[in-house]
């Protein structure tokens, strides 16, 4: 679905918007500034329209956060894009994995999506963790 301020998007300015709405940056999100390049990150990989950088508070020996170059609220929103996007995601935590030699014994990879599932940063991002044994079911 289109949203009807793409005109604003495109520069870049903050606007209202349906959530699951794709916009290329919000001026006032984390994750497109560490994107942008505007705040620094630890940055591991990156692919034509993804960015992994490691998280700033580790839960795991490796850590590392695969998110969109453009703005996507969160999963849900990745998967209505469709455009092979989640592909990259996943093929992108994956690589960060196997540099990161956690890919033998196992890795795992969270989408937090919605409060409930304590995601508190509204720019989609897989958490890729691993380097330890990774207790089941998540807390
Ligand atoms: P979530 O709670 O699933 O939305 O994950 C957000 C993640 O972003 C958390 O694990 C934070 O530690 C991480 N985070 C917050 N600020 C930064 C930052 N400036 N650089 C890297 N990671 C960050
Ligand atoms: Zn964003």
């Amino acid at each position: 679905m289109r949203c009807r301020n793409s005109g604003e998007h495109a520069r870049k300015t903050i606007v209202r918007c349906e959530p699951d709405v794709k916009i290329s940056s919000v001026a006032d999100c984390l994750f497109c500034q560490i994107a942008s390049g505007l705040i620094p990150a630890a940055k591991v990989m990156e692919s034509n329209r993804a960015l992994a950088f490691r998280d700033i508070n580790p839960q795991a020996p490796t850590h590392v956060l695969v998110i969109t170059r453009e703005h996507y609220p969160d999963l849900a929103a990745v998967a209505r894009a469709g455009d092979g996007l989640l592909d990259e995601l996943a093929g992108l935590a994956h690589q960060v994995a196997e540099a990161e030699g956690i890919d033998e014994p196992g890795y795992r990879v969270v989408f937090n999506t919605g409060p409930q599932a304590g995601q508190t940063v509204g720019h989609v991002h897989a958490h890729v963790l691993g380097g330890r044994a990774l207790g089941w079911p998540p807390g």
